[in-house]
């Protein structure tokens, strides 16, 4: 398998450049995902890295070895793009022993790769079976197969499940993770989906108009968004970005909001302007006594909890609370944040004031 090593790369199509200038490494066996809204990128990026579309500038290593020129067929790469796309006419044997057919190998040997693959997949009863007549997800495990039995240095999956219905898609997601822990494939996997991405990627890189936000561990990006453009593509609901405005000393660990007196962790540095007080919706807690306040303008009730909105002096807040608690539109309450989960941003840049929280999460500069 193979390390991915993607150095200041940029697609430029005649005036527009769909991706900026990326880079980040996928190590060796690593689930790594491409997210970000339609648009961004992601593609394209996929598209360089398995030599479908040529850089505009930039690099692509493949396990050590630049390979931006190279054709797709030399790259000995595997790409997902659509499950489904099998051959209907053969059985499932001959879809997943085609690829290597038809590079000649040894049929005896295809007999026993093709095995093989069953086996992992789970799928050796249905190897006779004509692919026509098979379920959903037997014909995207077949599909896998033939991606599997090349042994590829790398797989590269786009949108692979976006055809599929919500319960069925994650189910396939568990199943394509799984089969990941199994073989330890480096894999680079596009979807606009962040459930998708926080459930299968050991690491993601968020992306939006061409422009990485944000690269880390699923919990490092949802903890610690880089950016108010990741603080509100993560997370449902999104994080709440408060706006405020002033100067907050090095160290300074209370923001002045609403005329009240808020926690927020400790900045390294001080900064001055238009900012953003940054928490997630479980950091919000209903509390009689806090001096902050805010009506209450819905409940929507999720079992085991409820997404209370709240009309506050710097908008409209969502918090994520017990579904025990009666949450009464109309009704005054005050609101308390965990000082220990809030992000400061820069409002104008969008960009995360550095801090005790997410010292070390930030790309630098
Ligand atoms: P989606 O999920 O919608 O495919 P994406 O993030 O994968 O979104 P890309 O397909 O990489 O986005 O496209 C990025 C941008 O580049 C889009 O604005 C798209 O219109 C543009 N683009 C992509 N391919 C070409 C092309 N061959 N010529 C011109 N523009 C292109």
């Amino acid at each position: 398998m193979a390390e991915i090593r993607i150095t200041n790369l940029r697609k430029e199509f005649g005036d527009f450049t769909a991706v900026q200038s990326s880079s980040f490494t996928v190590a060796d066996g690593e689930f790594f995902m491409l997210l970000g809204p339609s648009g961004c990128g992601k593609t394209t990026t996929l598209r360089m890295i398995a030599g479908l579309e040529l850089p505009t500038s930039g690099e692509i290593h493949i396990d050590g070895e630049e390979v931006g020129r190279k054709p797709a067929s030399k790259r000995d790469i595997a790409f997902v793009f659509q499950m489904f796309a099998l051959y209907p006419h053969m059985n499932v044997r001959r879809n997943i022993a085609y690829p290597l057919a038809s590079q000649g190998m040894p049929k005896a040997r295809i007999r026993e790769k093709v095995a093989e693959v069953a086996r992992i997949l789970g799928i050796e009863e249905i190897l006779d079976r004509p692919v026509g007549g098979l379920s959903g997800g037997d014909r995207q495990r077949v599909a896998l197969g033939r991606a599997i039995v090349r042994d590829p240095k790398c797989f590269l999956m786009d949108e692979p499940l976006g055809a599929l219905d919500a319960e069925f898609r994650e189910r396939m997601a568990e199943e394509l993770r799984a089969l990941h822990d199994r073989m330890r494939a480096t894999t680079v996997y596009v979807t606009h989906d962040q459930l998708e991405a926080m459930q299968m990627g050991d690491k993601i890189v968020v992306m939006n108009h061409g422009v990485i936000e944000q690269f880390g561990a699923p919990q490092e990006i949802y903890d610690m968004p880089a950016t108010m453009f990741v603080a509100s593509f993560i997370g449902s609901p999104p994080m709440n970005l408060l706006p405020f405005g002033g100067r907050l000393e090095a160290g300074a660990t209370i923001v002045e909001m609403g005329g009240a007196r808020l926690g927020a962790p400790a900045l390294r540095e001080p900064f001055a302007g238009d900012m953003a007080y940054g928490v997630r919706p479980e950091h919000v807690l209903l509390s009689d006594r806090a001096a902050y306040r805010g009506e209450i303008i819905a409940a929507e009730y999720l079992g085991t909890s409820q997404i209370v909105t709240l009309r506050t002096a710097n908008g409209e807040v969502k918090a994520r609370i017990g579904s025990d608690r009666a949450a009464r539109p109309g009704e005054t309450v005050g609101l308390d944040f965990e000082a220990g989960a809030v992000t400061i941003f820069d409002a104008r840049s969008g960009r995360a004031l550095r801090s005790a929280l997410n010292e070390g999460a930030l790309p630098r500069g």
